[in-house]
């Protein structure tokens, strides 16, 4: 049975028809799976999990169907929703694995990660993930009214649309030194990750030996994931009429 990768869904109650097709994804393809990774940016802002907004939550419901019915699913924190917790767990049926993580693919390590802390070169951006990151920080934020929450997470994706406005491009790609790092690090020969929103498969050698980067892409225009059986990794679009 096939094992499908999803990365930045970003669900948001703005873009209904991305959350109708993910739901529908659920229902056939995820259905059909035996595992499903959700490798961040499940959803377009999270600002704890006292979130109540319904189309969030008909995800989580369709989430918890799933896993119900038998299908492992894993997520990781994205920079839109890290802090899915525990009460994310308990209402969808996931499992929030830590990034990176390393998966066992029929034998494979393959090294599974969002894809925001290759980002090394957008040193603001980096800056900015250290403190959001950081548990004292998200105690103190978790502790605020949602409202205040919900309000501090509207300015701060006008501060990351400004953001990226003023950024090259490739800033906000991968960084070379990088990748390397993080093959290195994981003894790996392949690395599965997102955030880029720049789908493709890449082939590069590091210490004399062949290495695949797989970059999912984003679910704004289209449908996308990655499905792995048998050994062959294969990257799909799932079209939006
Ligand atoms: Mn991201």
């Amino acid at each position: 049975m096939a094992r499908l990768f999803v990365s930045d869904v970003h669900l948001d109650a703005a873009a209904p028809q991305a959350t109708e097709q993910f739901l529908s994804f659920l229902r056939e393809q995820a259905a059909a799976a035996e595992a499903l990774y959700i490798l961040g940016d499940l959803f377009e802002a999270w600002v704890g999990d006292d979130d109540e907004e319904p189309g969030n939550e008909r995800v989580c419901r369709a989430l918890r169907e799933l896993t119900s019915g038998g299908v492992a699913c894993f997520a990781l924190h994205g920079n839109r929703d890290f802090l899915l917790g525990a009460g994310f767990c308990a209402r969808s049926g996931c499992r929030v694995l830590s990034d990176p993580v390393i998966t066992q693919l029929d034998g494979e390590r393959v090294l599974l990660t969002h894809g925001d802390a290759l980002c090394t070169d957008d040193h603001p951006y980096q800056e900015l993930r250290s403190m959001v990151r950081d548990r004292t920080w998200q105690q103190r934020f978790l502790a605020l009214p949602r409202a205040h929450r919900e309000q501090l997470a509207d300015e701060a994706r006008q501060g990351s649309r400004r953001h990226i406005a003023r950024t090259v491009p490739d800033i906000m790609d991968v960084n070379g030194a990088a990748v390397a790092a993080a093959f290195r690090a994981a003894r790996v020969q392949r690395i599965v990750h997102g955030h880029t929103h720049r789908p493709g498969v890449h082939r590069l050698e590091i210490d004399g030996t062949a290495r695949e980067r797989i970059v999912l892409g984003a679910w704004y225009e289209q449908g996308s994931y990655l499905r792995y059986e048998r050994g062959r990794y294969q990257l799909c679009t799932l079209p939006r009429h």
